[in-house]
């Protein structure tokens, strides 16, 4: 059940991003959508002060981002023992819709709630409660469609 959650969660989020990332409105199982578009940050340090300003913004304890060289996704690791949460991003992983789902994973880990599942309808919530935060509204919107439409539920 967690696999194919999982899944279907990464399948609602490319969705969206390809709208995102398209730039101009698409067609989406025959409705026309359209999102604020994705951007790439161009460098590391640049994804980096977005996820500090944004944690700064949330009362979050600060996240590292780092380059996960060799990997072809990117990942969250939260700060076991007192450590610093880590965001470790794919060499293609500079997409903000990328960061921001990581960034949904330490809203979630800050919680210290260790039952909650990794890409579960709790991380839904938070993923668009996020994008709301960072004046995503219409991604929000439409992420939440997609989600709806995939039969997920949100928290
Ligand atoms: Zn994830």
């Amino acid at each position: 059940m967690a696999d194919r959650e999982r899944e279907a969660t990464y399948l609602a989020e490319d969705r969206m991003a390809r709208v995102a990332r398209n730039g101009a409105p698409m067609v989406v199982g025959g409705r026309l959508v359209s999102v604020e578009p994705d951007v790439k940050f161009t460098a590391l340090s640049e994804a980096g002060l977005f996820c500090t300003l944004t944690c700064l913004e949330l009362g979050l304890p600060p996240v590292d981002v780092r380059l996960r060289r060799g990997e072809s996704t990117s990942h969250y690791s939260p700060g076991h023992g007192g450590g610093t949460a880590e965001i470790a991003l794919a060499s293609w992983g500079a997409w903000r819709s990328v960061v921001l789902h990581e960034l949904a994973h330490h809203v979630l880990a800050s919680r210290g709630d260790s039952e909650v599942e990794a890409h579960g309808s709790e991380f839904r919530r938070a993923h668009l409660d996020l994008l709301v935060h960072v004046g995503l509204a219409r991604q929000a919107q439409e992420l939440e469609r997609m989600f709806t439409e995939a039969g997920l539920r949100l928290a």
